[in-house]
């Protein structure tokens, strides 16, 4: 999708646009494809033009963009490289389709202990193996916004799948996002890492949790919406762009409307929604077992299943 859109300008050459705050844009990040889905406000802020002014300049962005078409034989022709890895759940596999699918955005929410970070530790195992054993031949980039990635765990898992755990754990790229604007700038400039070390997947844990506590109260609601935005068309990018899965993993809150049923949503409202490309939906059930349903899947049926999180990893 990416390579086809072709930029005829340059930042300066934009409406309200001058040499000095087209400096400001470019510090910022700004190229003309994100200037073109940036929001008038958002563009304020980071330049500091007026609202007015902002809306012209993302409108110039917008008609310098040649959004091509491509031929359907050609996704087809594209697809047809999309991997599956699996979670060593074959149940957990099925619900999805196979596996976690590269060139997509999975989601799993949950509350805590619900076992997302033991599937994201699994996939940074799994991702490294073969092909033809479920996995990818890649390697991990990992956000860590929570502080609960433990390596330690993962060479117990990866031990348990007969790896050397040592050689695991050097295939897994980590940095730790102290905030939600550190959180973005990571990937934001990923791709360098990402071309040089042969990364497979990218796991954000969680996508959400920095995002909640920057923005507090209704009046910032907006604002947050709008970069969770941004965030997470930058990962889309990057699965697109690379080939790679993308797994997010959402925080829920209590949704006091609902009276039956679990009275949890995930996070994030309609952005994320429509990001995703798999919404899993993950809860505990009796001892180690845990019950994951399949919510709004573009081609494959709402469904459940249930898998274990044992001290092998996750199995069935
Ligand atoms: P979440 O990320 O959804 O908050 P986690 O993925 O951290 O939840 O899941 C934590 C749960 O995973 C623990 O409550 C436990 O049931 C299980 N777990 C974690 N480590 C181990 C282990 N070494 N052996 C067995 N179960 C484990
Ligand atoms: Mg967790």
């Amino acid at each position: 999708m990416t390579e086809d859109v072709v930029v005829t300008k340059k930042l300066k050459d934009l409406p309200g646009v001058g040499p000095a705050t087209a400096k400001k844009l470019e510090e910022a990040g700004y190229d003309i494809q994100k200037i073109a889905v940036a929001s008038p406000h958002e563009l304020g802020e980071v330049a500091g033009l007026g609202v007015e002014t902002a809306k012209k300049t993302i409108a110039g962005a917008r008609d310098s963009l040649e959004m091509g078409f491509e031929t359907a034989d050609r996704i087809l022709e594209k697809r047809k490289e999309i991997g599956k890895i699996t979670t060593s759940s074959t149940e957990l596999d099925n619900l999805l389709g196979g596996g976690i699918e590269t060139m997509a955005i999975t989601e799993f929410y949950a509350k805590f202990g619900s076992g997302k970070t033991q599937i994201g530790f699994q996939l940074c195992v799994n991702v490294q193996k073969p092909k033809k054993e479920g996995g990818f031949d890649g390697n991990v980039l990992f956000i860590d916004s929570e502080g609960t990635f433990r390596p330690e765990r993962i060479a117990q898992i990866a031990e348990a799948q007969g790896m050397d755990p040592d050689e695991v754990l050097k295939n897994i790229h980590v940095a730790k996002a102290v905030n939600s604007d550190h959180q973005m700038i990571l990937a934001e400039k990923a791709d360098d890492l990402i071309k040089d070390n042969n990364i497979k997947l990218v796991i954000v844990d969680s996508l959400t949790s920095h995002f909640r506590s920057d923005y507090i109260g209704r009046g910032s609601l907006s604002e947050r919406q709008q970069k969770l935005n941004t965030h997470i068309h930058t990962l889309l990018k990057l699965a697109d762009k690379y080939n790679l899965a993308v797994i997010i993993m959402n925080q829920v809150m209590d949704n006091p409307g609902i009276l039956f049923g679990d009275p949890t949503t995930p996070i994030g409202g309609h952005v994320l929604a429509h990001a995703s490309t798999y919404r899993v939906y993950l809860r505990k059930s009796k001892g180690d077992k845990r019950v994951a349903r399949l919510v709004d899947s573009p081609c494959l049926p709402d469904a459940e299943c249930v898998f274990t999180v044992s001290e092998q990893g996750i199995t069935d």
